[in-house]
């Protein structure tokens, strides 16, 4: 028998990975997360990030981080129900409610520790999540966490939803409703008035994670639940600060009372390092730009529009994307993973998905548009993307 301790086990599904073509090696940035890397040592066009607005190498923003590692040093050195709680962490939560709209928020480390931490504090035995079905990982994950029975609805399908209201509601307690506010492989938005309806209707809680979302939808960025007006009417409105916001972190906005609970029994907050200094320093600058101007979202809109109306007259299919995410449908997945490959060995990095990130036979590039991106730089990519469908006669 081999050792053990060699990993042999791990060795043979890796060689599976290597064998069914999905075995992948991480791709190198040598710089900032810009509108053109260094990329494997090689100059391209980035259309994979999530850095919407541009802030991630802003000037200000770096500035605020340096500032706050000057003052508070480069770690908070405890949990925040210990002593990493500082002046700052309690400063970022009051500039977040206020750009939200809300009572009060809870910062967490991640958008994924937010969603590990949040769904399980807030749910128990006797209740019931309702989830949809392309629901992000890491709420499935907290899904998991949580001691709620789980159901699952078609996605966006309001009569799936109901149908299953109608069947379980009367047998439980609690019934959460939770969505993504943004899909991020299609870019549809959730039907969240027909949602809130019908959480009114069956007495419900519902949350959504705005990953995607905050800092692209609603007035300066300020989410899915403010584009359609519905302050007040989601219980749980989770957003990150890792993507718009351009720095790291998760949060979850709502009453005072959601926050009393989540600083007892977040496990995240409770057993994991506060956000360092430098993140919370730059997260407040970052959100204090959105909410002076709109300047950002604007530009990142009209990029978007832009870059997507060029591409359909191309001939392409891009979905039916309500936001900047914009995929280019190819189907099938070798074809898909050729297109990426061409499209990076001709300048544009657009990273390909495929099964099992999405259903099989929709496999798609997609491009990620941000406000930091010049019209010189959107043609040039539209120019490859152009060339290189028509080598691969997929247009
Ligand atoms: C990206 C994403 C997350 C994770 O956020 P991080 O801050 O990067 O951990 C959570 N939920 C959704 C819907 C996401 O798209």
């Amino acid at each position: 028998m081999s050792n053990v301790h060699e990993l042999t086990y791990l060795k043979e599904k890796i060689q599976e990975l290597k064998d069914t073509g999905v075995y992948r090696q991480l791709p190198v940035n040598a710089g900032p997360c810009e509108a053109v890397i260094d990329l494997n040592g090689k100059e391209v066009i980035n259309l994979s990030s999530n850095n919407y607005l541009g802030l991630a190498n802003h000037e200000k923003v770096k500035k605020a981080a340096i500032d706050a590692v000057n003052k508070y040093g480069a770690g908070a050195g405890a949990v925040r129900t210990i002593v990493g709680n500082m002046d700052i962490h309690e400063e970022l939560e009051a500039v977040l409610a206020k750009f939200k709209r809300e009572e009060a928020v809870v910062v967490f480390q991640s958008g994924f520790a937010c969603n590990a931490g949040a769904i399980q504090a807030i749910t128990s035995k006797g209740d019931l999540i309702i989830s949809d079905e392309l629901n992000h990982a890491s709420i499935i994950d907290g899904v998991r966490l949580s001691k709620a029975d789980k159901a699952v609805f078609k996605h966006s399908d309001m009569n799936d939803l109901e149908r299953i209201l109608k069947e379980k509601r009367d047998s439980y307690n609690n019934v959460l409703i939770i969505t993504d506010g943004v899909f991020s492989m299609d870019g549809d938005i959730a039907k969240l008035p027909e949602m809130v309806e019908l959480a009114e209707k069956y007495h419900c809680l519902t949350y959504v994670d705005d990953a995607h979302g905050s800092g692209v939808l609603g007035e300066n960025g300020r989410g899915t639940v403010d584009h359609f007006g519905l302050h007040g009417k989601v219980d749980f409105s989770i957003g990150t600060l890792s993507k718009a916001i351009g720095v790291v972190g998760g949060y979850v906005a709502g009453s005072k009372t959601m926050k009393e609970w989540l600083l007892h029994r977040g496990r995240p907050i409770l057993f994991s390092t506060s956000l360092p200094p430098a993140a919370v320093g730059a997260i407040i600058q970052s959100v204090k730009m959105l909410m002076e101007s709109s300047e950002f979202t604007d530009k990142l809109w009209n990029n978007a529009r832009y870059f997507k109306d060029k591409l359909s007259k191309l001939g392409y299919n891009i979905g039916k994307s309500e936001t900047p995410i914009t995929p280019i449908i190819i189907g099938d997945e070798k074809k898909t993973m050729d297109f990426s490959k061409a499209l990076l060995d001709n300048g544009v990095f657009v990273s390909g998905i495929v099964f099992p990130t999405v259903p099989k036979g929709t496999g798609r590039v997609r491009c990620m548009i941000t406000a930091n991106h010049t019209t010189a730089q959107l043609d040039k990519a539209i120019s490859i993307i152009e060339k290189v469908g028509k080598t691969l006669n997929i247009i």
